[in-house]
Order: C-alpha cells, then structure tokens, then sequence
C-alpha cells in the first residue's frame, strides 16, 4: 500500500499534507472550499504496483475492493467485505452490464466509501464521526463506526426508507431523524461539530469516500478485461461515485494500465422531482442552483445542492456526456420492468438509469451496440416500504 504523497484541492490546486486529518480545503480564497483529493507518487507506483498482480493477490489475501491496495492509502483496512460486486451481463440488451452494488455490505455502494473514511479515521485516532445523509450513507456509516469500535453521530430525513433507520438503529448509532432534507441536516451537522468534537463526514467534506468510491472505476474497467465501456450511467445525487470514477481512469491511464484515449461518456441520472445538476448543465452554468422542494422516492437522488456538483460538471462535459431527469413513474416502471423480465430487483436510484438508458436509446443518442455499464447502487430489498408505497401495495390482512 502507497503513502500518501499530498492532498490536492479541486479547486485551487492547492498542496496540503496528509500527516493530520482534513476536511475542505484550508486555502481556498473564497467558499465554497475545494473538496481535496487523495494523490500518490503515481510515476513511482508504476514501476512497481502490477496491473497482473492484481488477481493474484485478490487470490490469496485482499478480498473485495481491496484488491486495490496498490492504489489506496497505507491503513489498516476496516472492511466488511465491500467490492468486487458482480457486473450481471442483461438477458435483453447484449451490449449492456449492470454493475450490482446492491452485493455490498448494507446492501449499497456507500459502503466503499465509507470502509475507506472510517479506515482513515481510525487511523488517525478520530473517535466520534458526524454524517448528514439521505438515507444510506448513514447505514454504511453506522456499520463501518460499529467495526471500527468509533461513535456515529447521524442525521437524516425523517421519512427515510425504513431500512436505513432500522439499520443504523441496529448498529448502536446515535440517530437524528429531521423534518427536512439531507441539506437541512448537513446544516445542523456544521452547527454543532465543533462543541460536540464530532469530524464531519460529509459527502466530499473529507477526502477519503472519493477515495473508497474510485474503486468502482478500477473494478469496471478490469472486469470488462482492463477496456474502458462506451458509456457509463450513473444515478445521482452527491455525485461522490461519478467523481471517484474519474479519478480512476486518469490514475489508471497514468499507471498504465489502460490504453490512454476514449474514457467513456459520463451520464448523470437524476429524478425530475430533484434535478439541480441537469438543470444546470441544460443551462451550461458551472454549478448548480439549491432545488426547491426536492420530491422522490428514490431517496439517495433527494439532494438539492450537491457539494460536489461543479466537479461533475466539468466530468460530464469533458466526457461529452449528458445530464438527465426521469419522473418517479418511468423509475417505478423501469423497476418492475428488470424485475420481471431480468430477475434483478433494482433500487429506484437504479432504476432511474435504466429508464435513463431506455431514453437515450429511444431518442438515439446511444446505439443498441454501444458497451454501457448501468449501476444499481443498492439492492431494492432496502426500499420495501417506498417502493410497496410507489407500486400501491399493502400488507395483506388476515381473516381473523
Ligand atoms: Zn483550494
């Protein structure tokens, strides 16, 4: 496992030393701070982290995500198994995967993230950690603090899929539920970190759920045998996947892993009742503007003002991808569709990109023989409640 070699922010470009833990940028001139990104000595790591030795260590010792220890930070990993989810080939589409995160602990792709912050977290003695989230975040938090033997402070909307409130109730985690939306909780995070001596956690606060997140973008590209796809759709929200996802392709292209050259389109896939960032890319603006009144039941897109979202933007244009909305009735349309016809019980932030794909192969702007990877970034077990409530279903009543 490599040394940290420095902390870079996204913005100002900024070096920043990695010896002590780091939220946002310190050096940014005006807010919002730069999220910061973890950078190693990538010249140095290619003459001696083999793309080949990959397998055989994954063999042997490092199961999951951490198959990539050559490109993740020197810590004593906190795993609970998360990564090397399965890419299901579609019984429909021959040209099309999906990528099921729905396979990781607590049933999401947030456990990546959360594996690596927590791990850097106890690596360097934190003790209580804050999280706003929309739902799933919080479990992963919860249960990824549980391991590591840390307290997890965690806020999120009150009517937050069930799950995620039995979960991280489950866990030992110490639970505010609030009459709002995930940016309503982040507000009473900042609030009170600092009294509290809670570290914020916070999507892209921190420099390490980017780091855990890039995972998904090294274990594509080896599991369609180290080839990039044409397109890659991704549900979102805080935008920390499509970010991470980034940073694995020029990591991998300056390791020399990948052959250098056409990355794939990057599609950001959000619902139309909460859409900052395709409105702002429909608007060619640089960042978006806070949604107002953010509806849908797929809880994890509910995020009105990502604090990622001028990074995104700037992937979705230099990608030349596309930013898109679809209603709540395409997603519960879309879920029952891949249910029935696939076998594959989708999250409604996963269906939103597979009735994403539908439309951009309906309108032509993907072909029928275009590679594409579609992430379900959680299993639609952890959404009974929403999506029962979406489908009009109740439980049966007995006779008696
Ligand atoms: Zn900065």
């Amino acid at each position: 496992m490599p040394e940290i070699a420095y902390l870079e922010c996204s913005r100002c470009r900024a070096r920043i030393p990695a010896e002590s833990p780091q939220t946002v940028c310190p050096q940014c001139a005006e807010p919002p701070a730069g999220s910061l990104y973890v950078r190693y000595d990538l010249d140095h790591l290619k003459g001696i982290a083999a793309r080949d030795a990959i397998a055989e260590g994954a063999a042997s010792t490092w199961e999951g995500m951490w198959r990539y220890r050559s490109v993740l930070p020197n810590a004593v990993p906190v795993t609970l198994g998360e990564g090397w989810t399965p890419m299901l080939k579609s019984r429909r589409y021959p040209a099309v995967r999906v990528k099921e995160e729905g396979a990781n602990p607590t049933g999401t792709f947030k456990a990546r993230g959360l594996s690596m912050a927590v791990t850097m977290a106890r690596h360097y003695g934190l003790k209580k950690l804050a999280v706003p989230s929309a739902g799933n975040a919080a479990g992963a938090l919860a249960a990824y603090a549980a391991a590591a033997g840390i307290e997890a402070h965690i806020f999120m909307p009150r009517d937050v899929p069930f799950a995620n409130y039995v979960e991280a109730m489950a866990y030992g985690a110490h639970v505010t539920l609030v009459d709002g939306l995930i940016s309503d909780c982040a507000r009473m995070v900042a609030e009170r970190k600092q009294e509290e001596g809670w570290f914020d956690i916070s999507t892209l606060k921190e420099p390490f759920r980017v780091e855990g997140k890039k995972t998904m973008g090294y274990e594509l590209v080896e599991q369609l045998g180290w080839e990039y796809p044409d397109a890659v759709f991704y549900p979102t929200g805080g935008g920390v996947g499509l970010i991470g996802m980034w940073k694995a392709f020029e990591e991998l292209e300056q390791l020399g892993w990948v052959k250098p050259g056409k990355r794939p389109r990057m599609i950001a896939v959000q619902a139309a009742g909460c859409a900052p960032v395709v409105r702002a890319f429909e608007a060619g603006a640089n960042a978006s503007q806070m949604w107002r009144d953010a509806s849908t039941f797929a809880a994890g897109l509910r995020v009105p003002k990502p604090y990622g979202d001028a990074i995104m933007l700037d992937i979705l244009r230099a990608s030349n991808g596309v930013a898109l909305a679809v209603s709540d009735e395409e997603i519960l349309a879309s879920i029952l569709d891949w249910a029935r016809n696939e076998g594959i019980f989708l999250s409604p932030e996963g269906a939103s990109v597979t009735a994403a794909y539908d439309k951009l192969l309906a309108c032509g702007w993907l072909t029928a023989s275009d590679r594409v990877v579609l992430f379900n970034t959680g299993a639609g077990l952890k959404y009974t409640d929403v999506t029962a409530q979406a489908m009009k279903l109740r439980r049966p009543q007995t006779d008696q």
